[in-house]
């Protein structure tokens, strides 16, 4: 299945896209591939004239940010150029032009968008300085606190991030001293374009005036009233793990998410019972918000499709697969009775392929999701985990006994070490932003090293 590109990518396509003869831009930029080291498929920028490329030309490569920006290394960085026509690197700690080769490697996606912003910069400003670019991170990434120069950075660490200089009202390519000396026009102009080219996150200073949508642009109170900070996201590298078909043969897939092979490993199911599937929206803003977390994030958006198409708290057999598990599992009732266990344990396709699940990845963390009931809900050794999430969601925490046959309670007896605890969504659609919220609690919980600084 294609998931949705991210946005970044489609803007960063669109940045492509928009800019009229990509290749003499890259030329422009400095940024033409050296003749020894020219794959075919560099064809378009080979055939481009050769003018005025006397700059030191980029080599691409496709580079992988491990790890986190405040927690991570830089695979097969790529340098950024020491300047070019629509740029001047500056070293923020000897305050001089150029900053070291060792200070500019950046993801390639990081680079082109660099590249790609401050030459459509320029077009539109003819009159406009060069774009001043600070720190990227360092060549094979990693920490870059203050050991490496001045101040130094909590976060630079896997090529996500690079600090931006506000442009002067007297256009010299060095960093404004005061705020009253930053071009505003310009540099809104600047946070503007890297906001459109997909950036997650542009920290500004707080005596800038500069804004955008809140969210993305913020105001650091420290550091940022001299350069923007921009971090973008990692491409996305969401696998989706086909895990077997329903008893009426629709597709159940789990996404895996965050840092697939992290020590550190969490399940979330959207929806078990069908007529109560708003985690689903919980387990999409979990994809979008796990990215390259630092933890084995398994996400099973549906585990119940046939009840989910028609609507039904059972399968298409009539089980209640939460009541399916091999833990103080009794025969009783009848198919469609709403508890109905079925005929024996894991009788059903999808309660299999959830124990399998579980059983493969070995879960510290799972959490599933209900409705309508508006509480979190474990009893014993999970309640901690599970009151913490309340807390973050606002929504209160029930210490209640968990019934015989239920996927939390086998969990619990199987992996003893392991946390497993419900979350029953309020009745009806959840809203985005309680969405948000609920995914990012389950974030946290998942993944403890997520918490971060800014910048
Ligand atoms: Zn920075
Ligand atoms: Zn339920």
């Amino acid at each position: 299945m294609v998931l949705p590109l991210t946005r970044l990518a489609l803007a960063v396509a669109a940045v492509l896209v928009a800019v009229p003869g990509n290749a003499d831009a890259r030329l422009d930029d400095g940024t033409r591939r050296p003749p020894e080291a020219r794959p075919a498929a560099a064809e378009a920028v080979d055939r481009a004239p050769r003018r005025a490329p006397r700059r030191p030309a980029v080599v691409w490569r496709e580079s992988r940010p491990l790890g986190v920006p405040w927690a991570g290394r830089l695979l097969r960085g790529v340098l950024l150029p020491r300047d070019g026509a629509h740029f001047y690197t500056w070293n923020p700690v000897h305050r001089r032009s150029p900053n070291p080769a060792w200070r500019r490697y950046g993801t390639d996606r990081l680079v082109r968008l660099v590249l790609a912003v401050v030459a459509a910069h320029r077009r539109a400003h003819p009159g406009a300085p060069r774009v001043g670019v600070g720190d990227l991170s360092r060549t094979h990434g990693g920490d870059f606190g203050p050991r490496w120069g001045g101040i130094g950075h909590a976060t630079h660490q896997n090529g996500l991030d690079v600090d931006v200089y506000y442009p002067r009202l007297d256009r010299r390519e060095r960093p404004p001293d005061h705020p009253a000396e930053i071009d505003r026009r310009l540099a809104q102009d600047l946070v503007d374009r890297f906001v459109r080219a997909g950036a997650t996150k542009v920290f500004v200073g707080p005596s800038t005036g500069l804004r955008g949508p809140p969210g993305v642009v913020s105001v650091l109170p420290a550091y940022h009233d001299n350069h923007m900070h921009v971090r973008i996201a990692p491409a996305s590298r969401i696998r989706t793990v086909g895990l077997g078909r329903s008893h009426r043969g629709r597709p159940i897939r789990a996404w895996r998410a965050g840092t697939p092979g992290s020590e550190r490993k969490a399940l979330v199911v959207g929806c078990i019972h069908g007529n109560e599937c708003a985690g689903i929206a919980v387990a999409r803003r979990l994809l979008a918000l796990a990215r390259r977390a630092p933890v084995d994030l398994w996400i099973v958006p549906d585990l119940n499709p046939d009840g989910h198409a028609r609507r039904t708290r059972q399968n298409a057999r009539g089980v209640d697969l939460n009541r399916n598990f091999p833990v103080g599992w009794r025969a009783r009732g009848r198919p469609w009775d709403p508890e109905y266990p079925g005929p024996r344990p894991l009788s059903e396709r999808e309660s299999r392929i959830a124990a399998r699940l579980v059983e493969r990845v070995r879960p510290d963390l799972t959490i599933w999701y209900h409705q309508p009931q508006r509480n979190v809900r474990i009893r014993g050794r999970s309640a901690a985990a599970a009151r913490r999430y309340a807390r973050l969601v606002g929504l209160p925490f029930r210490p209640l006994p968990t019934p015989s046959g239920a996927a939390t309670a086998w969990q619990h007896r199987r992996f003893p070490n392991a946390v497993a605890f419900v979350v029953e969504l309020p009745p009806g659609p959840l809203s985005r932003a309680a969405a948000t919220r609920h995914a990012r609690a389950a974030l946290r919980l998942a993944c403890p090293r997520c918490s971060r600084p800014a910048t």
